[in-house]
């Protein structure tokens, strides 16, 4: 992009340094703006940090279509923006980095070495010889009555004056790392309408027995499939693994459907979902293997032996099926294919992966500015929309932190 000369003494404030404001900061030093980036943490990037913890997920490499379909009924706002900044154009972003990536067997795309900090440690550094001012440890807490910004900072507070600025303030989960969700109230203070903050990508709770809890807490169910009927009829279903934690389910297969569970659990007061857990096997197959004599074995013996069901899986079939179906073939058949698990709730929003919720988009423009807030962008995370896992999130980050960064240039260059 060209530096515009014109920009060249528009100030332009960035509020949090997570990938959507990080983004939008770029690209506006790029477009010639005057760029300060606030941040309340330390540091910059905490959760993009903490992300690249289990394997930094960055995007996905499936056809477009399919990518785009992933985000529901917000898959209308975010197109346009996601075509021009999408799976390739992150990667090709990524390459300009220094940083290679790949495409791990599910289509899923991530950096060589699978971390965040060489990206952000490259991208920083990018950042700082470019000319963006940061400034940590600086908590955004609203505006005063001229329109400045009002911070509070480790020496006081801090009143910054700016031509535009770009909210990228991150949603409500994992608090601890910067992204508190407080700025709620800040915006619907001015009369912005915000989609409650819900955990998004998140674990249920399930009313374990003590028994399972401490026989089983932390063990994975490999290759199984979930399947779940909503109240509007509509099925859910995936092939996929996750673990028992303490006060119920979490891990990859499970924040599948986590949006489509708590809408369920929002709606009727809970959710049950069938899981396969021999995905291999046919019932009948099951059936007969499970009828043939069992002589002295015990039952845990015959289905370890008979069909491989054995540990955290034997533990579920005690757990919901009662003694009278262990003992019948065609009960426990049926109960390996598909055991019905209520759960009660999703686990609290700090501990989800992602928000849903946030700035609705009817309060936005197209180049992602509050229309009754004129100057005033958003971006990333706190925008409403929700995704799964899978790199969809950080993508949509950056693509949105893009835009609102182009919006505030376009718009500082229709106000000289
Ligand atoms: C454990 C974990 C693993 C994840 N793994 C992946 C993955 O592999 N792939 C993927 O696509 N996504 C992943 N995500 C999600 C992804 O990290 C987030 O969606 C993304 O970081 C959101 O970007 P953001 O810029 O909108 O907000 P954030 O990254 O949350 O940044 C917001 C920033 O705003 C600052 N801030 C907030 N309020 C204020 C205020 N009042 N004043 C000043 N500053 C403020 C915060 O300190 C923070 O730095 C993961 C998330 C978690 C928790």
């Amino acid at each position: 992009m060209m530096q515009s000369e014109s920009l060249q003494h528009r100030s332009v404030a960035v509020i949090g340094g997570g990938p959507a404001g990080l983004m939008a900061a770029e690209v506006l030093i790029r477009g010639g703006a005057c760029v300060d980036l606030y941040d309340s943490m330390s540091s910059v990037g905490r959760k993009l940090l903490v992300a690249g913890k289990g394997g930094l997920n960055l995007t996905h490499a499936e056809p477009r279509e399919q990518f785009l379909s992933h985000y529901g009924v917000h898959r209308s706002q975010l197109e346009p923006m996601l075509n021009q900044f999408g799976p390739e154009e992150l990667c090709n972003w990524v390459h300009d980095l220094g940083i290679e990536t790949f495409v791990g067997t599910s289509g899923r795309v991530f950096p060589v070495g699978m971390k965040s900090t060489p990206i952000l440690r490259s991208w920083l550094e990018r950042l700082h010889k470019a000319g963006v001012a940061f400034h940590v440890r600086h908590k955004w807490i609203g505006w005063c009555e001229d329109g400045s910004l009002h911070f509070d900072t480790s020496g006081g507070e801090r009143i910054v004056k700016a031509d535009a600025v770009v909210l990228a303030l991150g949603g409500g989960s994992w608090r601890r790392l910067g992204s508190t969700g407080e700025w709620v109230s800040l915006l619907a203070g001015r009369g912005v309408t915000v989609a409650r903050l819900k955990p998004s990508n998140c674990g249920f709770d399930i009313a374990w027995s003590e028994h399972f809890r401490t026989h089983f807490e932390g063990k994975p169910l490999k290759s199984v499939t979930v399947s779940f009927t909503n109240s509007k009829g509509d099925v859910f279903r995936k092939k996929g693994e996750f673990i028992v934690t303490m006060n119920g389910v979490e891990g990859s297969l499970i924040y599948a459907l986590s949006a489509q569970l708590r809408d369920e659990i929002e709606v009727t007061g809970k959710a049950i979902i069938k899981l396969d857990m021999a995905p291999g096997w046919s019932l009948q197959r099951l059936k007969e293997r499970l009828s043939r004599p069992r002589g002295s074995l015990s039952i845990a013996s015959q289905l370890r032996k008979a069909v491989h069901i054995q540990g955290v899986k034997t533990g579920l079939l005690w757990e919901f099926v009662s003694k009278q179906q262990l003992n019948d073939p065609e009960c426990l058949a049926v109960a390996i294919k598909e055991l019905s698990i209520p759960l009660i709730a999703p686990r609290p929003l700090d501990e989800a992966i992602s928000s849903a919720g946030g700035v609705v988009f009817e309060e936005l423009d197209e180049r992602l500015m509050i229309r009754s807030l004129p100057g005033v962008f958003c971006a990333g995370e706190m925008l409403d929309w929700e995704a799964p896992t899978g790199g969809y999130l950080i993508t949509t980050c950056l693509a949105t932190g893009r835009v609102a960064g182009l919006g505030v240039l376009a718009w500082l260059s229709n106000n000289n």
